[in-house]
């Protein structure tokens, strides 16, 4: 049989409908999931950093050598990235050489050599988003996990990462010069709804003694932006009804660490993992606030089914500041 050109065309246009209509773009929130178990000590440690790829430049280098040896004084599972992966527009394509030069090129100590479970931040969504998600790169530093919404199971934890950026109205109502890449989070109205829902299941079904939930924006911070308005109104409540421990973020270009007034949650930013904005602050008065710091540096994590301690550290990998809290065990009388 001979087959004319329009027909190879017209099978060709078929073929290509029924592959869209089985693979739909997908638009559901339903978080992947991926398992770290704890160790056989019972314990967890990792690292968290944000708001970092500036291909080493303002003090990035130096706050990832520091990183390096206390992942290494702390022997660190994974490292967290609350997003701002890639400055200022995020990655232009799955062969940017943004992503070697900002990341591979920059996190090299033998103690960051671990899985990095990473979100995106508004930066991010300013470029090739669906590039920055691609497991190609994965293929060029396996290190590198980066997706909108998924879970981490480690056993005594679970981590929540959420993909704040949608929420924000301003970059959709008032972009300005800026374009962002929208692609697979339209139409957002159900995207957020999505994510929420799914984010409620999931936290409901955990049986972890500790939940941690991870975003690039802040939903409490004094710093340069403050509150996430959309965030308290429609991430916090969810947070509160379900028992969430820690809300770890980036996006302010500080350290810092306010309580919740309703809940015994702690609001953690790490956004300073290169440029700072020294005295760019709202009202220090705000809020349960527990500690700021308007430079550079990172934070640690290290847990067991009983205790949490939390570090902040500055460019030179000197505790600034640190939190501890039990959980009682419930044990049988
Ligand atoms: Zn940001």
């Amino acid at each position: 049989m001979v087959f004319s050109e329009n027909r190879i065309s017209l099978i060709l246009l078929c073929l290509w409908v029924a592959t869209i209509s089985l693979f739909p773009e997908q638009i559901s929130a339903e978080f992947q999931r991926f398992e770290h178990p704890t160790r056989g000590d019972g314990t967890l440690r990792f690292l968290v950093v944000g708001d970092w790829g500036r291909k080493g430049e303002y003090n990035q280098s130096k706050v990832a050598f520091q990183m390096g040896r206390i992942g290494d004084e702390l022997d660190v599972d994974f490292v967290v990235s609350t997003g701002d992966n890639f400055y200022d527009n995020g990655l232009e394509g799955e062969t940017d050489p943004a992503f070697v030069d900002s990341y591979t090129n920059i996190y090299t100590a033998k103690s960051l050599q671990k899985q990095w479970f990473s979100v995106l931040g508004n930066h991010d969504y300013r470029g090739d988003v669906i590039a920055q998600l691609s497991p190609v790169l994965r293929k060029i530093d396996s290190r590198w996990l980066c997706l909108r919404s998924f879970v981490v199971n480690a056993e005594i934890a679970e981590l929540f990462f959420v993909d704040t950026t949608p929420f924000v109205e301003d970059y959709f109502t008032d972009p300005g010069d800026h374009t962002y890449d929208w692609r697979g989070v339209t139409p957002v109205k159900s995207y957020i709804a999505n994510t929420l829902r799914d984010l409620e299941l999931a936290l409901k079904e955990s049986t972890a003694k500790w939940k941690i939930v991870v975003g690039h924006h802040a939903i409490r911070s004094v710093g340069h932006h403050g509150d996430t308005q959309e965030l308290v109104d429609q991430l916090l409540p969810v947070l509160q009804a379900n028992n969430v421990d820690l809300y770890v973020n980036g996006h302010d270009h500080c350290l810092e660490h306010i309580s919740d007034r309703k809940s015994p949650i702690q609001f953690l930013t790490s956004g300073a993992g290169s440029k700072a904005w020294r005295g760019d602050l709202k009202n220090m008065n705000h809020h349960t606030l527990k500690f700021f710091y308007d430079g550079q540096g990172f934070m640690s994590v290290k847990m067991t089914q009983s205790d949490v301690e939390i570090v902040f550290y500055d460019v030179y990998g000197q505790v600034l500041h640190k939190w501890t809290r039990s959980k009682q065990l419930h044990s049988i009388m």
